[in-house]
């Protein structure tokens, strides 16, 4: 039985299609958040990438920041309750997952069962989140795909000292036009988003295994720059971005009528 997890998010919308409640069939991630064309872009090309019509899904589930303003779909979670699904099928043995998204930041801690117990989230401040890494790369002219290898150029950490967006910009801007290093610059950007998401991680106790997801964990630098400030190993799977989808698409297989039940 096939089911279709779609995650609406603030910066892009993300689709999966799962065989039988295990098997991926496919997957697609659209570069457009809530409230534009992405989120039936994703719908459609996940159908499309499986090359099957709307009528060969069992159910639907969505999710994110946009859930609500997508009418089909037969159910509706919760970005926390999906994130934590998705992490725990990838990641069976993790139990701190720091999702990084467009413009939030959560730190889910999850017990043995991958059941969410608690969960700690930035405040209403952009510092930290996707929103910050993409107006430093706007900055700095490079794209945000590329911060990761520039960090890996670095030398030295130059650090920031402005949490704030706005003065972090200004900050960069001035940095550069005193010719410091674009990659040094990076690590420094990445070294503060890091410091920033380690305090909300102490916040929410930090239980090993540790594992992130969201579009920010495609970032090397970000999850080096972490690794550092947390003093420990975190899991990335090549799906990071995707296990909100993911976890919605188990939630429609659960739910089908006759499916498996949630424990
Ligand atoms: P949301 O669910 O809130 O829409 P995502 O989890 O999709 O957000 O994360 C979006 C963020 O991920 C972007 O703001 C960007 O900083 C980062 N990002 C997306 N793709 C990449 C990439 N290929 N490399 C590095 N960072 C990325």
């Amino acid at each position: 039985m096939l089911t279709l997890g779609l995650d609406i998010g603030s910066t892009s919308c993300k689709a999966v299609v799962l065989r039988d409640g295990c098997k991926i069939l496919a997957e697609t991630v659209i570069p457009l958040g809530t409230g534009t064309v992405g989120a039936r872009q994703a719908f459609d090309g996940a159908l499309a990438e499986a090359g099957i019509g709307f009528d060969a899904i069992g159910r639907t589930c969505v999710t994110g920041y946009g859930r609500f303003t997508f009418k089909e779909a037969d159910e509706q979670k919760s970005e926390l309750s999906c994130h934590a699904k998705g992490m725990h099928f990838v990641y069976p043995d993790a139990r701190t997952i720091i999702d990084i998204g467009g413009q939030d930041v959560k730190v889910l801690s999850l017990g043995k069962n991958g059941a969410l117990a608690n969960f700690v989230m930035n405040d209403k401040c952009a510092a930290g989140t996707g929103r910050f890494l993409d107006v430093m790369a706007r900055v700095l002219n490079v794209k945000v795909e590329e911060l990761g290898d520039l960090d890996a150029q670095a030398q030295e950490v130059v650090s920031i000292s402005s949490t704030c967006t706005v003065f972090a910009e200004s900050e960069v801007i001035s940095k550069l036009s005193s010719n410091v290093r674009i990659p040094d610059l990076t690590a420094g950007i990445h070294a503060s988003v890091a410091k920033r998401v380690a305090g909300l991680v102490f916040r929410a106790g930090l239980v090993e295994k540790v594992a992130m997801s969201g579009g920010v964990a495609l970032n090397k630098g970000v999850v080096r720059a972490l690794k550092k400030e947390l003093k420990t190993d975190i899991l990335v799977h090549p799906d990071c971005q995707l296990t909100g989808a993911l976890g919605a698409a188990l939630y429609a297989f659960d739910d089908l009528p006759g499916g498996k039940k949630p424990a």
